[in-house]
């Protein structure tokens, strides 16, 4: 398996008490984490709410205005927070797989008139470089068979 379970933690935050799971991917040389609340295993369950976020430093962290991620994550939190159980997989591809740094480079190419995708293509990307395959691993480790994404 490319994903390894490396530990988890509880989590305090403005929304409650999460759990956050470390991975590595040792082949990509990248860690990945999964936050969760509740039992996420869903034998004689209800589905799981997930949501698949991408990391975006700017909007997580710094709140740009640029994209929504920071406000989506944030709503996802509390969502799961008000259901009591559910899990966001945070993936660290930022800027739909670029990096950070090009994602910077992309932001001039935007402001000279490209789109997201014309900016990615530009720089010699595709115009999506992000990979869910991991997602799949994840999940396993979380015990959750039945998963509804949330896509808000
Ligand atoms: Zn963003």
């Amino acid at each position: 398996m490319a994903l390894r379970f490396i530990e988890s933690s509880k989590l305090p935050t403005r929304w409650g008490t999460f759990d956050i799971h470390g991975f590595e991917d040792p082949f990509k040389g990248k860690e990945h984490i999964a936050i969760t609340m509740g039992d996420c295993a869903t034998e004689e369950q209800e589905p799981l709410l997930i949501r698949i976020h991408s990391e975006c430093l700017t909007g997580d962290a710094l709140g740009s205005m640029r994209c929504d991620c920071g406000e989506q994550l944030q709503e996802a939190m509390k969502r799961i927070s008000e259901q009591g159980r559910g899990a966001i997989l945070y993936l660290r591809q930022e800027g739909r797989g670029i990096g950070l740094v090009n994602k910077i480079r992309a932001y001039n190419l935007q402001d000279q008139g490209a789109d997201t995708v014309e900016a990615n293509e530009r720089l010699g990307f595709g115009a999506d470089m992000r990979d869910y395959s991991i997602c799949v691993p994840m999940l396993e480790h979380l015990g959750a068979k039945q998963v509804v994404l949330d896509d808000q």
